[in-house]
């Protein structure tokens, strides 16, 4: 594995890689960490320059986390229960009205729009610490600087909780 260990990092995704080489917890912790920054770390984060994750970055980041855990656009959206061909609603012709989920299969299989629900408050807060620990190791292999906007934020939020969504998850 040339590409994780060797060469420049410029890039929030290679940060991350190289803190998960040094980063000591134990393997269940590690998975759980692995997971958050698959899901919600690096699909957003994992491209920006490094000497870009700035506070506005960061805390729209984080609001954006607790909007939708699931990172739709806010468009209306159908939640699907399977990924291949499937039909909808099994009784499309006929349905329940109202819904009865509780006495009815097709009722029950039928898919759902989407309804946006954040991800929780200890969710947050362990990705903040992600990013926070990978930022920290940026400025160890001074692959940041300290006077950059990027500076993590952490040292800074207990002064003032809840001001911003970042702020709010220490
Ligand atoms: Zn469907
Ligand atoms: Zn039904
Ligand atoms: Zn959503």
């Amino acid at each position: 594995m040339r590409s994780a260990t060797r060469g420049p990092v410029r890039r929030v995704g290679r940060l991350i890689d190289r803190w998960l080489i040094v980063l000591d917890v134990d393997p269940s912790t590690r998975r759980g960490y692995e997971t958050k920054i698959r899901k919600h770390i690096r699909p957003s984060l994992g491209d920006v320059p490094l000497t870009r994750p700035d506070v506005e970055t960061l805390d729209s980041f984080y609001a954006e986390r607790r909007r939708c855990r699931e990172h739709c656009d806010g468009r209306p959206l159908v939640q699907h229960r399977a990924k291949g061909t499937h039909l909808c609603d099994e009784h499309q012709a006929e349905p329940c009205t109202p819904p009865d989920p509780d006495k009815c299969r097709a009722c029950r299989r039928a898919c759902k729009l989407h309804v946006c629900k954040g991800l929780a408050d200890s969710t947050v807060r362990q990705i903040h610490w992600i990013v926070s620990g990978a930022l920290d190791h940026a400025l160890v292999g001074k692959w940041i600087s300290v006077n950059r906007p990027s500076t993590p934020t952490s040292h800074r939020c207990r002064s003032h909780p809840r001001l911003s969504p970042s702020r709010a998850a220490c």
